[in-house]
């Protein structure tokens, strides 16, 4: 059977029964009594046994709870919450289906069931152990009865909360099999204990140091393998942690270490050197004012905005790189996948080559452990095209940037301007549509309405002006024609649609988007948020097919891969979690992101997660409805969707979709110019 608690319903008077049951209705209850809930949470954190004692000392009511009072009166409440909310037929069932919490009678008398996951782990992880040649394979079965499939059901359901691999069934033709590789394995524990494995396996005990940008994302990569240690070497943080086979030392370079300098070589421009007919872009180290802030690469270790002398020097990291490069067998390079992050591996490769020439670039599109184990596994050389298009890019950056910003600067006399490589042309694309814009037609926006029913009002434009500007104008529907069309989703996310979309709906600028994104990467949430491609991978399509499964039923799904080829992906949720799940796990401690997540962090994930499982949906069947209007003397077509008949995606995922009411023809309307 599968690790379980078992309370009965009637006797729930102790911490750990009322604090077991009550969390798991965490995402079921009213806010207000989410914050009975959350007084339990903080208080199972920080209680000391005495406080436990006296907390359940005073539920059999021998006690008085003195000070602990307030979280007494969180459990009576969470007592009473359990048991309102698990007598009602309907709410017991939607949070039966969760699987994380089973009612049973037996002899008259009502038991809740939970599975323990926790005590699953801890016990299946005894099957394998860590060794100098890795983990060696193990077999935990679960033999179930079929009356509690249930609980079973919500063991692997909790579990793939903690850890992503997933559950096989157990067929007797299998078996042998696996149990024949499960000696192997312990065949080479006997060896390493001999001190004879190095004869059986080639590289054994490698170590690496695994490079990447972001201290965050090392952070998050440590965490995968257990408890990391740690050791500081200047500034710079390593954490170190074992594969069995693998020793991987991982660090973060904090950004770029190299730019383009912005010293006068005497014949440059901006930094490049034109020798020969050729451009030569000259880098350096970058440093950083720790009194300002300011960032320049310059041979000068005096700021040049404050004149400060407490700067830093990415030397230092390049020093501490190459330390940690010679204790280790091979380096590996996990920069975001794109032609910056190229170009920090590019640096960091040509920095330590002479130390070690073992150099590999692991490329991974999301944070998560089967992804970074992926990237290990297809590890590649450094890709010179994205490192000289990011070259270029800079180049470009200098050149356009530099002289025109020093231009406006004159012109202006304010040197908070600055003009770009980006935002000039863009500009310019503005000014010419503002332009046109001005040379159209202005355009007449009538609210059209029903006498009888104010609700069913729709929106026309009429590119004339009609005589009548105020007041009623009369508008009569001449011909109506519906149709039952297919809806489609729209595809998941790419970076464009992720910025003018959130922008649009939660009111949010797009550095705060982008950096709020980036957040959601490192911690593992979603997939790499710059990129041009709608492509969902395999691991994708899983996670949608898990999600839309359970909240919908396996029938709404429908795999969509929106793109071939190549390795760049859409936005999208890395798992199957949607935002009150997420809640949930973050509150009760299950998900633990190296960084605290904000509001906006869960409205972003929110709206990520429902596009993309939406492009995952089958079709939404739909009335479509074309119809002509007769408005005092102009004849317009009006058209769009008046029903959803079937509902699919639109459940999860409705943004800009606009309704048309239904109309009839010889229907009489009032119309209002707006
Ligand atoms: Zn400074």
């Amino acid at each position: 059977g599968s690790p379980r608690f078992k309370f009965n319903l009637r006797e729930l008077n102790d911490v750990s029964s009322i604090s077991t049951t009550s969390i798991r209705l965490y995402r079921h209850v009213s806010e207000e009594e989410a914050r009975a809930i959350d007084l339990i949470i903080s208080f199972l954190k920080r209680a000391s046994r005495n406080e436990i004692d006296l907390i359940n000392k005073a539920l059999r009511g021998e006690a008085s709870p003195g000070r602990l009072e307030k979280f007494y009166n969180a459990f009576i409440k969470a007592r009473e919450m359990v048991l309102t909310y698990l007598s009602d037929e309907e709410k017991r069932k939607e949070i039966e289906k969760e699987g994380e919490l089973i009612i049973r009678r037996e002899n008259g008398v009502l038991y809740v069931y939970i599975p323990d996951t926790r005590t699953y782990i801890q016990a299946s992880g005894r099957t394998s152990r860590t060794y100098v040649g890795g983990i060696t394979r193990g077999i935990s079965i679960i033999l179930e009865r079929p009356n509690d499939r249930p609980i079973l059901e919500g063991l692997m359901r909790v579990f793939r909360y903690y850890l992503e691999e997933p559950w096989e069934e157990l067929r007797e033709d299998r078996l042998e099999d696996e149990i024949r590789k499960v000696n192997e394995d312990r065949d080479l524990v006997k060896l390493a204990k001999e001190g004879r494995i190095a004869t059986r396996i080639k590289g054994i005990g490698r170590t690496a140091l695994f490079i990447v940008e972001s201290p965050n994302k090392a952070r998050t990569i440590a965490n995968f393998y257990g408890r990391p240690s740690r050791r500081a070497i200047g500034d710079i943080i390593v954490y170190e942690v074992t594969r069995g086979d693998l020793f991987l030392n991982i660090v973060a370079t904090v950004g770029h270490i190299m730019d383009l300098t912005m010293d006068t070589l005497g014949d440059d421009i901006y930094g490049v050197l034109k020798l020969n007919g050729a451009f030569l872009p000259v880098y350096n180290y970058i440093k950083r004012c720790t009194d300002c802030g300011y960032q320049f690469t310059s041979t000068t270790d005096k700021c040049p905005r404050c004149g400060g002398v407490n700067v830093v020097n990415k030397s230092e990291t390049v020093r501490t790189l190459r330390e940690l490069a010679s204790e280790v067998d091979e380096v590996l390079i996990g920069t975001d996948p794109d032609p910056e992050g190229e170009k920090i591996a590019w640096d960091v490769y040509n920095m330590l080559r002479p130390i070690n020439p073992n150099i590999y670039r692991v490329e991974f599109h999301e944070v998560t452990k089967k992804a970074i184990e992926d990237a290990i596994k297809h590890r590649r050389r450094i890709n010179k095209d994205l490192v000289n298009a990011q070259i270029v890019r800079r180049i470009e950056d200098r050149w356009i940037g530099f002289a025109l910003s020093q231009k406006l600067w004159s012109v202006f006399k304010s040197r908070n301007l600055s003009a770009g490589r980006v935002q000039t042309p863009v500009l310019g694309w503005i000014i010419a549509r503002t332009e046109e814009a001005k040379r159209k037609v202005p355009k007449t926006i009538i609210l059209l309405q029903s006498p009888h029913d104010e609700a069913k009002r729709i929106r026309v434009e009429v590119s004339k002006r009609l005589g009548v500007k105020s007041g009623r104008l009369e508008a009569l529907v001449r011909e109506v024609e519906v149709q039952e069309i297919e809806k489609n989703p729209l595809p998941p996310y790419t970076t464009d649609t992720l910025l003018s979309e959130a922008a649009a709906v939660l009111k949010m600028g797009v550095n705060k988007i982008m950096s709020l994104a980036q957040d959601l990467f490192e911690i593992g949430l979603i997939t790499y948020h710059r990129t041009d491609s709608t492509r969902v991978s395999d691991k994708g399509l899983e996670v949608a097919r898990e999600y839309i499964s359970r909240a919908f039923g396996e029938n709404y799904f429908k795999p969509r891969r929106w793109g071939e080829g190549g390795a760049h992906e859409c936005i999208r949720p890395t798992k199957p979690w949607d935002t009150r799940t997420l809640i949930d796990l973050l509150k009760r401690g299950i998900f633990t992101p190296v960084i605290e997540i904000t509001r906006d962090h869960i409205r972003l994930y929110d709206l990520i997660f429902r596009r993309f499982m939406a492009s995952q949906m089958i079709p939404e069947r739909v009335l479509y409805q074309k119809a002509r209007i007769l408005i005092e003397t102009e004849s317009i077509e009006v058209e769009g969707e008046c029903e959803i008949l079937e509902k699919s995606f639109s459940q999860i995922y409705s943004i800009g979709r606009r309704k048309v009411p239904k109309l009839e023809p010889n229907e009489r309307l009032i119309g209002k110019v707006l």
